[in-house]
């Protein structure tokens, strides 16, 4: 028999090591070493034993055969990862710029034991009538947590332990009690199965949950599955405005790719990812669903990637890493809210969710549904030009359910009237009302991370680059610096547009806005839903739970409040400065707001009543403002694309950014001058590419690390992935240091 070869790359995470080396498998392994195998092998002159990854199998030696040195053994235990996620991980690679060790890290699950553990679950001994008497007793005593383990008991008769704790914030204490009283029981198994386990068996029982689909639901449906059944394997965009039903056509669809032996993965940013939503997979599917999220132990994620791989599940729930569930018949990849920013990775390789499902859909000749109110305007361009399948549902599922009707109040007028307070007079007299009437309001202040920019408070202007069109940054030392060009000017002291002298940075926090509703309205329950109250572990959850239980009047909080959850009660929404996204330092902060202020307008009016969303804001005029009012996204499509080709902004452009990091300020320096002028000189005969910067980063010095950016944009991708591979080749060859990083990132 011939010779067989293995490349392997070495698992460390080095851009010196991230090429394959070759090595003969001894015929005692003969057969049983794969593509994504982990091996042991010799290594460097010493010999030195390391492991590493199979990422192709050959019958070629590709060099001198004499030399190659052979495979020690495999590691045991380890999960061979199909060849498949080995291609993908090598595409990434080459599409995001990462070595490919950290592309294998990426879609590869590395073996974590659950070690014997004992799993321990609650079991609920009450028929449905009881249970609710039960759960009434407790909700009328404010036994909170009490209350919400019972009711989560109505859907299903046993919960893990575990999501007790971490879903439903249920301590023993809370428990105890209901233990003593026969109510609960506690049992245990010994081995890991599935992380809500018999959360299906109602639905075995003969119950499961089905709505019968609208006529639009249901048209979308038939034509994806009818188009799936004779071949045809494409992207679909629904664009579905909020609450229309698109979860319910999903799973339409994912049933009938069940029914054809296929599986499939449904990606949901980690935000939505809520017991509810994850409940009304099970509800449906039973045990054939399970899920995945960051709360769970890398353990645990392995455990349900292995039974995904063993055939034991059909469909995966979960945030951008269930992409990479080791599915062999992978049918179909569902994206919801396709726009989400969460989709993203933020580790190297940088690779965005949605454009990573569309290979693998490619690979595994798998459909792929992309879903949202808002889509990407990237995603509604493909549609546009008909690369996607577009499918729309205008209206809302529930019969009763209508969308609200939104207000802009201008802020400038507010002022100009006297009124200095947060809360313009119409909000305020909505709120008093809504009060009265015992309904519920949400607050919702959309700061982002860093809102460090000036604008007039009688006009409403927000000082800008003259180049650039994003918002100016203020600096500490009173310098207003543009991050994409790097252009800077004085702080005025008078606006330069009307010359009002009420120029002031914006943004109060949630924390100061709860202190001034209680001001304003004395004596209302509130609660409140950011970073700080959420960072706990179910902490998001519990505010959630409460705000639905009707423990407080008004929520506020940052866009977090927007996700999710349904809430009947609430019949006004109050977003109390809508531009403040807009100032972000982004060519995207125009979209970013559109979504969010439909997604928050999407919030009010969910039951029977109509809701009121009340916009205020210092840019009423402004598009995103004006389409998100008027729920318009066809509106907003078309002034955002006219932007963007305007100032060569994908996605009429691709634009790769480069940032490179170091400890060092002056080395930094000095690199990125050298860099530039090389690019500069070689882009010379590159007229379709255009170079900006390079400028210190938004944020120039984090950790005490140095940061500078520099944006390559051409209407040409290609050549922009050969000038990222010029770069990866410049700083490699002796012109970097080793405590320089440089990252790439495609848009
Ligand atoms: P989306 O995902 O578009 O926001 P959902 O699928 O969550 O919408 O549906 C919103 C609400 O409407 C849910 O409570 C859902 O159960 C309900 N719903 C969806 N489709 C139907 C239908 N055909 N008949 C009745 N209720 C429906
Ligand atoms: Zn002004
Ligand atoms: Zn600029």
């Amino acid at each position: 028999m011939a010779d067989q070869y293995a490349r392997v790359i070495i698992d460390i995470s080095h851009e010196k090591v991230d090429r394959p080396f070759t090595y003969r498998i001894p015929d005692s392994l003969s057969g049983m070493v794969k593509a994504g195998s982990r091996v042991r092998i010799p290594f460097g002159s010493g010999n030195r034993e390391r492991t590493g990854y199979v990422v192709e199998l050959s019958s070629q030696a590709g060099y001198d055969r004499d030399k190659i040195k052979e495979l020690t053994g495999l590691v045991e235990g380890s999960v061979t990862a199909e060849s498949q996620l080995i291609e993908l991980a090598w595409w990434m690679k080459e599409r995001y710029g990462s070595t490919m060790n950290q592309a294998l890290k990426t879609v590869l699950p590395v073996k974590q034991q659950v070690k014997g553990r004992e799993k321990k679950y609650l079991r609920c001994l009450l028929d449905s009538e009881s249970l609710s008497a039960a759960y009434e007793e407790a909700a009328r005593k404010k036994y909170r947590a009490r209350a919400r383990l019972l009711e989560a008991f109505v859907s299903t008769s046993v919960i893990p332990w575990e999501t007790a704790v971490s879903q439903l914030n249920v301590t023993q204490a809370a428990v105890k009690p209901l233990i003593e009283k026969g109510i609960v029981v506690v049992e245990s198994q010994h081995q890991y199965r599935n992380p809500a386990e018999t959360i299906g068996r109602k639905g075995e029982s003969g119950e499961r949950a089905y709505v019968n689909l609208n006529p639009q639901q249901k048209a979308i449906a038939d034509d994806f599955c009818r188009r799936y059944d004779s071949g045809i394997r494409e992207t679909a965009l629904i664009h579905g405005i909020t609450g229309s039903g698109k979860t319910e056509v999903y799973m339409e669809i994912i049933s009938h790719i069940q029914e054809n032996g296929k599986e499939s993965i449904v990606l949901i940013p980690e935000i939505s990812l809520t017991y509810q939503t994850v409940m009304r997979f099970y509800r449906r599917f039973g045990n054939q669903v399970s899920f995945i999220n960051s709360k769970m132990s890398a353990g645990e994620r392995y455990d349900q990637f292995e039974r995904a791989r063993k055939g034991e599940i059909s469909i995966m729930v979960g945030p951008r890493s269930a992409l990479f569930t080791p599915f062999l018949n992978l049918g179909l990849i569902v994206i919801d809210e396709e726009h989400e920013s969460a989709y993203k990775s933020e580790l190297s390789p940088r690779y965005h969710a949605r454009e990573t499902a569309a290979f693998r859909a490619k690979q595994s000749g798998a459909g792929l549904i992309l879903g949202s109110a808002t889509p990407s305007v990237e995603s509604y361009k493909k549609a546009k030009e008909g690369i996607y399948r577009l499918y729309t549902l205008s209206e809302r599922a529930k019969k009763d359910s209508r969308l609200a009707n939104a207000e802009i109040v201008d802020l400038r007028r507010e002022l100009a009237e006297g009124n200095k307070s947060i809360f313009s007079r119409l909000l305020q007299e909505k709120i008093e009302d809504r009060l009265e009437k015992g309904q519920q309001i949400m607050l919702f202040m959309n700061r982002r991370g860093y809102s460090n920019f000036i604008s007039c408070r009688s006009c409403g202007e927000a000082i800008k680059c003259p180049h650039c069109d994003v918002t100016l940054t203020l600096h500490k030392d009173g310098r207003l610096v543009c991050h994409y060009c790097g252009y800077s000017t004085e702080r005025p002291k008078i606006c330069p547009s009307c010359g009002s002298p009420y120029l002031a940075g914006f943004g109060a926090g949630t924390q100061k806005i709860e202190a001034m509703v209680q001001e304003r309205f004395p004596g209302v329950k509130t609660l409140r839903m950011d970073m700080d109250t959420t960072s706990r572990k179910g902490g998001h959850e519990e505010i959630l739970a409460a705000f639905a239980a009707g423990e407080a009047q008004i929520l506020v909080g940052t866009q977090m409040i927007v996700k999710g959850h349904d809430f009947p009660n609430v019949t006004l929404v109050g977003i109390l400065a809508a531009d403040i996204s807009l100032y972000a330092p982004d060519f995207s902060s125009g979209e970013r707001t559109f979504q969010l202020l439909t997604q928050a307008a999407g919030r009010a009016g969910r039951g029977k009543t109509a809701g009121d969303v009340i916009i205020q804001t210092y840019a009423p005029d402004h598009y995103s403002i004006q389409a998100a009012a008027r729920q318009d996204y066809q509106m907003f499509f078309k002034r955002e694309m006219a932007y963007r080709r305007l100032l060569h902004y994908p996605p009429t452009w691709g634009m790769v950014t480069v940032q490179m990091t170091c400890p060092d300020e002056q080395a930094l320096a000095e690199l990125s001058g050298r860099l530039e002028e090389r690019l500069k000189s070689g882009l010379s005969k590159l007229p379709e590419v255009e170079l900006i910067g390079p400028v210190n980063a938004p944020i120039y010095k984090l950790h005490d690390l140095y940061r500078k950016i520099l944006y390559l944009k051409s209407e040409n991708y290609d050549i922009l992935i050969k000038i990222r591979k010029w770069m990866e080749d410049f700083f490699d060859s002796g012109e970097s240091r080793k405590d320089l990083t440089v990252q790439y990132d495609f848009l």
